[in-house]
């Protein structure tokens, strides 16, 4: 079989706006090389099963919204190239590595465990390996959004960005809240520091006014993706938003629920009011 792109872009199917959204942990392809020792049903709870799908609409708003292919726990595009796990490798890793809180546990760039905390692998991954997929996955997936943010930030001297997630209800062992149930939406601004403040308030007020709890930088502060892009200084605007499971699927059979449709209307409502907000930004072409 055809490999697959590992990158899938959805081009605006009106007059673009400068809204981009991406939505790096919903891939459901999983490579031939992927020889993870828990079962398939266990190792694609990692995922955010479905987002890609919930947030299509962006198009009908002119957003662009750019999509992996590849599963999450296969390699995280979510992660910097040096939250490397030596645990993982067999051999030396050539280049710099700085491992984060999410490597130490397990859930780094290339994950060591899978959901619940069994080992991914019954083996240890060759440097070469992860080299690969980088090169295979997370270089594409980097290269596609880096290009379609910086488009929109020259065409309209702004761009805001939306980086989607689903979470789980309840933390688990290997989270920062185990046990805790959580807010049906979560916002990652870390902490301010990557979107003006009336970006994350908008729709902090537009899920709240839809009759949704939602919280702030707790547990989820947003990652590599969200730093890498947030500069607000720049008119460089990027905002991470996690969605609570169980609003749309079964979180063990990734089926979706009686939910999901009304979810996918809600966030119809929550796309019509971030298009209405970046147009009345950017009204005369630039950044006001
Ligand atoms: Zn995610």
């Amino acid at each position: 079989m055809q490999r697959p792109d590992a990158v899938l872009r959805h081009d605006p199917a009106v007059e673009a706006i400068a809204l981009v959204l991406d939505s790096p942990h919903s891939g459901e392809w999983y490579p031939d090389d992927f020889d993870h020792e828990p079962p398939r049903d266990i190792v694609r709870r990692a995922e955010d099963t479905h987002v890609a799908r919930l947030w299509h609409a962006a198009t009908a708003h002119g957003a662009t919204l750019v999509e992996a292919r590849f599963p999450r726990a296969y390699i995280d595009p979510n992660r910097s190239l040096a939250d490397i796990d030596v645990d993982l490798l067999a051999d030396a890793w050539p280049d710099p590595i700085t491992p984060s809180r999410k490597t130490q546990q397990g859930i780094g760039l290339v994950w060591r465990l899978a959901r619940g905390g069994t080992p991914m692998y019954a083996r240890r991954l060759s440097s070469a390996e992860v080299r690969a997929r980088i090169d295979r996955c997370w270089r594409p997936y980097h290269a596609m959004l880096d290009a379609s943010i910086d488009q929109r930030h020259a065409a309209f001297g702004a761009v805001w960005h939306v980086n989607c997630h689903s979470m789980p209800a309840v933390g688990d062992a290997l989270s920062d809240d185990p046990g805790r149930e959580r807010a049906d939406f979560v916002l990652g601004d870390r902490d301010g520091t990557t979107c003006e403040a009336a970006f994350t308030d908008l729709v902090a007020g537009a899920v709240r006014a839809m009759g949704y709890s939602v919280a702030i930088n707790d547990p989820y502060k947003g990652v590599e993706i969200v730093r890498k892009h947030g500069r607000p200084h720049e008119n460089r605007h990027s905002l991470q938003i996690e969605i609570k499971r169980t609003l749309y699927m079964d979180e063990n059979t990734l089926v979706p629920n009686a939910g999901y449709a009304k979810l996918e209307r809600d966030l119809a409502t929550l796309l019509r009011a971030l298009a209405a907000y970046v147009r009345s930004r950017t009204s005369t072409g630039r950044a006001t």
